[in-house]
């Protein structure tokens, strides 16, 4: 009888965007006349900009004539584009990544998820908590991760380092030696940072044990303190023991047309193998090419014309992260993030518990959020708003809250 990775079988029931959605559809059918307002999921709303809709334009036009049709991308990218994310992602910052150490993928969940597939079955698994839950559910599919306790929200082969208001959101090192330890900076859910030195103690670590840094820097286009690093290459000896993914959704609005890469130093390595040449192997028998038109739009990315719109654009969603923090300060809550992150992290009142807030905040206030604790049992008690809607609906959402805060 054929049999089924039962590993799927393991992992807990419905995706935490999935519960919330059933719920706040129950709760719309049964109050129609009332306008909820969601900041709950990570997803942009504003579109793209002109610079990257002229790119698309054009790209389209070359695919519809004969002599510049183009049909598999390389599969490792182009490398217009490689070239273009080395130079200016990488050597203007002073880090020596190379274009071919870059991975154009269709995005950073995909290779965030699917990078496990190259370690052994046995590594251990080191994740922040509360975690961004790509990184704990690809290594639970792949059997890494144990048993699910539903009760503790925790899988028994995972080594979790909480992350809370107690340590400002550091992760400690921890006391087992992990083979893999996902670092996500600036961090979703939380919102929160690693500074230079923060990080130094990661990447010193991770040489030590001889572990290996997954670092996702999906938010990186957010940063504004100046001692956030915006690349774990700008830490001396990182390129030995960190693979770092970054996305196009968030910094240009990607999210519907999808666009990521990895970079792999050639010098990394895991007993004497090259993960760059495993990631090669890997990406180039499952995955055949990111789109020539998406790869022409990210081109615009780095153009002076789309630098400046995309300055715009995150400076918009930085401004709602101000409306969102400055609102809930002033109606009395503990907040935190939403500074170099378009994520808010707010304490829950009274000792509420994440889900039980989320219920009083969508019948009361209308306003969707996503309870922390579905990102990990540390993120009980905490609450994370996105500053990705719209400025409008932003601050609408603000006043109802803070209306309530006062009746
Ligand atoms: N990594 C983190 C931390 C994210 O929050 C997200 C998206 O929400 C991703 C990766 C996925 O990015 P992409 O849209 O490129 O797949």
């Amino acid at each position: 009888m054929v049999r089924v990775n039962e590993n799927y079988l393991k992992l807990p029931g419905s995706y935490l965007f999935s519960a919330i959605g059933k719920k706040v559809s129950a709760y719309s059918e049964a109050n129609p006349d009332k306008k909820v307002i969601r900041l709950g999921i990570g997803d942009v709303t504003q579109p793209l900009v002109p610079a990257i809709v002229e790119a698309l334009h054009r790209a389209v036009d070359e695919m519809g004539r004969a002599e510049t049709f183009r049909g598999y991308a390389p599969d490792l990218g182009y490398g217009f584009l490689r070239e273009e994310i080395a130079k200016k992602d990488y050597q203007e910052r002073g880090c020596a990544i190379s274009a071919d150490e870059i991975f154009v993928s269709d995005g950073a969940k995909s290779d965030c998820g699917n990078i496990q597939e190259i370690f052994a079955g046995d590594c251990r698994v080191a994740v922040c908590d509360p975690v961004y839950p790509v990184y704990v559910d690809s290594n639970a599919m792949a059997g890494r991760a144990g048993d699910y306790d539903e009760k503790a929200g925790m899988w028994s082969n995972i080594i979790y380092m909480p992350c809370t208001a107690k340590n400002g959101f550091v992760p400690q090192l921890p006391g087992e030696r992990p083979d893999l330890i996902y670092l996500c900076n600036p961090n979703n859910p939380t919102g929160t940072t690693l500074n230079r030195s923060q990080l130094k103690v990661w990447v010193d670590y991770a040489r030590q044990a001889g572990a290996v840094i997954l670092y996702d820097a999906a938010y990186e286009a957010y940063i504004s303190e100046e001692d956030v690093p915006h690349s774990i290459y700008e830490i001396q000896g990182a390129e030995d023991c960190a693979v770092e993914f970054r996305s196009f959704s968030k910094n240009a609005g990607f999210t519907g047309i999808r666009l990521g890469f990895t970079v792999i130093p050639k010098g990394l390595k895991c007993g004497g193998v090259s993960l760059h040449g495993l990631w090669a192997r890997r990406h180039g028998t499952k995955f055949n090419g990111a789109p020539y038109i998406v790869q022409k739009a990210a081109m615009a990315v780095y153009s002076d014309e789309g630098k400046a719109q995309l300055k715009e654009q995150v400076a918009y969603y930085m401004n709602n992260a101000r409306v969102i923090r400055g609102g809930l300060e002033s109606a009395g809550y503990q907040v935190y993030g939403g500074v170099s992150a378009p994520y808010i992290w707010l304490k829950t009142p009274d000792g509420m518990s994440s889900w039980d807030f989320f219920d009083w905040l969508l019948e009361n206030a209308n306003v969707v959020g996503t309870p922390g604790s579905g990102f990990g049992p540390s993120g009980e008690g905490y609450f994370r708003l996105t500053a990705f809607g719209t400025y409008e609906n932003t601050a609408e959402a603000m006043e109802r809250i803070r209306r309530l805060k006062r009746s």
